[in-house]
């Protein structure tokens, strides 16, 4: 394979090809075929991105349907038919059937602009400018996101002091049996705690990039009251949790709480197509005209795909009972897979929500070597966590269960080389 372009002319900032150092042509569903026909399956699907699988063949009809009648590709914000399709599809079998009223604000295309969005509006609405954020929390690298992103490495990269946000511990972080919302709590209401009193607080309840830390329930539901009574706007990070990620359309479902704000993005447009959103309390809509701005906000492409994504697999509770099930799949087998590596010395747990699972491993290294030995194999699989320690599955959630099972065994094989 000719890779001789790539190591000359693309910058050194490339991350996953260093996983994955070979050239890629094709996709289909869960799978991926390199420009020499070798195939691969597919546990990274885009970060979260292809939660329908690569070239689904329902929305590549609508797109190619779309295309063929020379519908509007790009027109700035204009009312254009595709978008009055996302909005009413969206409301009719997303929104109204969860009791949600929502106002839709389409910043630019990627994730991290809905994120900017919702953090300013926050501050204009509230006159604060701190924004609550947690530990190991991934929120996007543009400048105001990026402050309430945890990893170093990414934050070392801003060339200026990242401000505006204070890091409170998430669930989980000070070990099992302490609620860190204790702390959170204790340090909002003491004047002398050192915490700026926040305008908003961001959060993931699933944390994709910080290493698939699932939020408990209680958790969630006791930090949406703590913000609620405080008045401190609550924004949900789902740009990788949502979208059916965790079991549910909304990753907040689960703990039956209604955010302040929403951020979604990755798979949103359902094709990997580039698409964000933020959705708002409807009377927290205090833009004034043009205030935010953006040449690609709302891609009518990414909205065509979007609306028939929903229309096609939102309709009935099916496609996420169908999540809920294999999610139990990978659940089970995650758990043996943790407890073979804990029988020898490398205690490993199994953690997540519906199809957003991982295993901590304990170590970047050895998690390294397990996705290494898997795509040797012929799958593809990332790692996530603070140091890399987490082996995380995020499987398009249209898998079939035969290609879940072989991406599965696959994985399996490659921890029992490392161990046997
Ligand atoms: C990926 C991600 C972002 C940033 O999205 P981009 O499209 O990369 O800008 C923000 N928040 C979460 C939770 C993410 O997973």
């Amino acid at each position: 394979m000719d890779t001789q372009y790539f190591e000359r002319m693309e910058s050194e900032v490339r991350t996953y090809s260093r996983s994955f150092p070979i050239v890629f042509d094709r996709a289909c569903g869960a799978h991926l075929w390199t420009t020499d026909g070798t195939q691969y399956i597919d546990f990274l699907a885009g970060a979260g991105t292809l939660n329908y699988g690569h070239n689904n063949p329902v929305l590549k009809k609508a797109l190619m349907d779309y295309i063929e009648r020379d519908g509007i590709v790009h027109g700035l914000d204009f009312w254009t038919h595709g978008k009055q399709d996302f909005y009413q599809t969206l409301e009719e079998l997303i929104l109204k059937p969860r009791g949600l009223d929502y106002k839709i604000q389409l910043p630019g295309p990627t994730g991290t602009n809905a994120v900017e969005a919702a953090i300013r509006l926050a501050r204009r609405i509230t006159g604060r400018s701190n924004i609550l954020t947690f530990t190991n929390g991934f929120h996007g690298v543009t400048m105001g996101a990026l402050a309430t992103t945890g990893n170093a490495k990414f934050r070392d990269a801003l060339g200026v002091p990242a401000i505006g946000a204070q890091f409170m511990p998430y669930d989980g972080y000070l070990g099992e049996g302490v609620d860190t919302l204790d702390y959170v709590e204790k340090a909002l209401d003491d004047k002398s705690s050192g915490l700026d009193r926040p305008a908003a607080a961001i959060v993931e309840l699933v944390q994709g990039e910080g290493g698939i830390n699932a939020a408990s329930i209680e958790w969630i539901k006791r930090l949406a009251e703590i913000c609620k009574q405080r008045d401190i706007l609550l924004i949900v990070d789902d740009i990788q949790a949502g979208c059916g990620r965790t079991g549910k359309f909304f990753s907040f479902e689960h703990a039956g709480i209604k955010p302040d704000m929403v951020t979604n993005s990755k798979s949103l447009s359902g094709y990997g197509l580039p698409f964000a959103m933020l959705m708002m309390r409807r009377d927290l809509d205090k833009w004034t005209p043009g205030q935010y701005n953006g040449t690609f906000r709302g891609h009518t492409l990414a909205m065509v795909t979007a609306a028939e994504a929903l229309r096609h697999y939102w309709k009935d509770d099916t496609f996420e009972q169908d999540v809920q099930r294999k999610g139990e799949v990978i659940r089970e087998r995650f758990e043996m897979l943790a407890g073979l590596l804990s029988d020898v010395g490398h205690p490993a747990k199994e953690r997540g929500r519906g199809m957003m699972r991982g295993i901590d491993v304990g170590s970047g290294e050895l998690a390294d070597e397990i996705t290494h030995g898997a795509f040797q194999r012929g799958l593809i699989i990332e790692t996530s966590g603070q140091a890399g320690e987490v082996v995380k599955c995020l499987c398009p959630l249209t898998i079939t269960d035969d290609e879940l099972e072989q991406g599965l065994t696959i994985l399996e094989r490659s921890i029992r080389s490392l161990i046997e």
